[in-house]
């Protein structure tokens, strides 16, 4: 299972990610489809299918993650929240959203409904050198490289 798994193969580094945040534990790297520019994910590098099945420590080092997060995304996109979220869905690996909220309808819109009601559409990529930006201005959440 986790030879195949994309996280698996992302923290392990045998896939390219934006990363954002790493430690022994867990890894921080961009979402390739962004629901809005610095929408990031937040994994652990063991294989874990649910969230509910973290050890507690693992799943408090996730939320302490989305915290610095959420912080740097108010300051530089200007927005009064930021939502975290686990949905299970895509890939079967436990990973959070930390998404900087625009507008209030950001995670729930029926932009994702064009596929239908039991269908995601997922959100278009944005262009290399955004995200490369966005990486750039994320990673000073956590101090100097
Ligand atoms: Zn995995």
């Amino acid at each position: 299972m986790t030879e195949t798994c994309l996280f698996c193969r992302i923290a392990k580094a045998e896939l390219p990610a934006h990363r954002l945040y790493e430690d022994d534990e867990i890894l921080a790297f961009l979402d390739l489809h962004p629901i809005r520019a610095g929408h990031a994910l937040i994994i652990p590098k063991a294989h874990h299918v649910w969230f509910e099945d973290l050890p507690e420590d693992l799943a408090t080092r996730i939320t302490t993650c989305a915290q610095a997060l959420a912080r740097r995304m108010k300051t530089i996109y200007g927005v009064e929240r930021v939502s975290l979220f686990y949905t299970g869905i895509h890939v079967p690996h436990a990973h959070a959203h930390v998404v900087p909220m625009h507008d209030v309808h950001d995670v729930t819109s029926q932009a994702y409904l064009q596929d239908g009601p039991e269908g995601y559409s997922i959100p278009p990529q944005l262009p290399a050198d955004r995200m490369e930006q966005v990486t750039q201005e994320l990673r000073a959440a956590f101090g100097p490289d």
